[in-house]
């Protein structure tokens, strides 16, 4: 198939002259796969509508959020319902204490949570609070990890374990910088040596417990439990960043699936059903450091707000009562996962394939990806000419090599099948 590109095209030309790059956030345009980015008109249920008509069965659904795919009635209900009660007010609402009674009892680890307006403000302020928490500066994060753009996360990876970062885009400067120190994930040992070499500094261990931006990564046996251990002895804030894991993996995410209990998490995704959410919590004795109960101030005009927390409601809500959602995810993509692995059997590819629950990433290398370094083997020009074939055959995956898949619960298994179908097609012509 040709798809017809005539409107995105042109609106890409207009958003060029007045949006930075033509987009709201970088990845959408694009860059990394070659080609232009389409301007999507409409979506429902797994099939995402362009400008100029183009339908695609689409596994990134907002980077996470659509769980339940495009367009859901019960989310679309309840936000329709809240609106007609004004979209802000600024002021305490039940809404409020309904979502965070109910964060509390799907994430246990969860005592208290403060409500936010994006994962970056969610992993933003848990720095702040660990910092405010334990009276030390630093905190140790993992490389290819992504916690949002705040400052303090934006460090490029170091040379060596106890290199201090260095600031990998222009406007961090160095004295923030400092205060973040790299690991390679998956590596107990070298955050134990890191930890070492400053003692009593560390305020914070941040990681994603399954890595999904540098492509779908699973952590180690053992290697969750070991972090759990240094943390507990050295009196560290373990914070894990489950803004993409969190209701996706489990209704308890990733803390749930391998049974490690971090000290605080941070939220974000599919807790706002789509609309602009994040939230941090955790122990309420490191909670209650939180202004206005205690000294680390953070704060938002918009935070709770109504429509939001709507939205957010009626997901959790929806996710917790309904636990076939997780079953059938994992089923329908196993089903999309083995039939790829088959057709990368039946071509001889040696190609990498990841995957838990309702993500994968399929990474071009032989080699396997545990962490950073491995993931960047990957051929990153294959994985562009496999975008652009896949978008031709209707399917429309993250455009970047370094993103895991998020498959919705509103795949069907005959879209899971064209999905293969449309493997088998791209794969061969790669490779035939
Ligand atoms: C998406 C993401 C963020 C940032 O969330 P935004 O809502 O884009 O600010 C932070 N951490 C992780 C793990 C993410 O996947």
């Amino acid at each position: 198939m040709t798809i017809q590109k005539s409107n995105s095209q042109s609106l890409f030309g207009n958003a060029k002259q007045f949006i930075p790059g033509g987009v709201n956030s970088p990845v959408r345009a694009f860059k990394a796969v070659g080609g232009d980015p389409l301007f999507i008109k409409s979506a429902k249920g797994a099939v995402l509508t362009d400008e100029d008509g183009n339908d695609f069965i689409e596994l990134i659904n907002s980077w996470g959020p659509m769980i339940l795919g495009h367009a859901h009635e019960g989310i679309e209900a309840a936000v329709i319902e809240a609106i007609k009660g004004s979209v802000s007010f600024g002021a305490p609402t039940a809404r409020e204490v309904e979502i965070a009674e109910l964060i509390c009892e799907m994430v246990p680890s969860i005592e208290k949570v403060r409500m936010v307006n994006s994962g970056t403000e969610a992993a933003m302020s848990v720095a702040r609070l660990a910092r405010g928490y334990t009276g030390r500066d630093k905190i140790v994060k993992m490389e290819g990890h992504y916690h949002g753009h705040a400052d303090s996360f934006l460090i490029a990876a170091g040379s060596g374990l106890a290199t201090n970062g260095v600031p990998n885009s222009p406007g961090v400067t160095e004295g923030t910088a400092k205060d973040t120190l790299l690991v390679p994930y998956n590596n107990l040992e070298a955050v134990e040596q890191l930890v070492a070499a400053h003692p009593k500094q560390i305020a914070a261990i941040l990681l994603e417990p399954v890595p999904g931006n540098m492509g779908c990564v699973l952590p180690k046996p053992g290697y969750l439990e070991g972090l759990r251990a240094l943390c507990d002895r050295e009196g560290i804030v373990l914070v894990f960043d489950e803004v993409m894991t969190g209701f996706r993996l489990a209704p308890g995410g990733a803390q749930e699936v391998f049974g490690v209990t971090p000290d605080i998490t941070a939220l974000g995704k599919i807790i706002g059903g789509g609309m602009p959410v994040g939230a941090y919590g955790g122990k309420k004795e490191i909670m209650d450091f939180v202004s206005p109960q205690g000294p680390v101030y953070q704060a938002g005009t918009l935070s709770g707000n109504p429509v939001a927390m709507a939205a957010g409601l009626a997901m959790l809500q929806h996710l917790k009562q309904h636990p076939e959602v997780y079953e059938y995810l994992q089923s329908i993509t196993y089903r999309m996962v083995s039939g790829i692995k088959q057709i990368l059997e039946d071509l001889q590819l040696p190609y990498t394939m990841n995957h838990i629950g309702s993500m994968y990433s399929l990474f071009f290398t032989d080699q396997q990806v545990v962490d950073f370094d491995t993931a960047q083997t990957t051929d990153t020009e294959r994985f562009g000419q496999y975008f652009r074939g896949m978008l031709e055959e209707g399917v429309y995956l993250a455009p970047s090599q370094y993103e895991s898949l998020f498959v919705s619960s509103a795949l069907t298994e005959a879209q899971a099948d064209q999905v293969i179908e449309a493997n088998r097609r791209v794969l061969t012509a790669m490779h035939g």
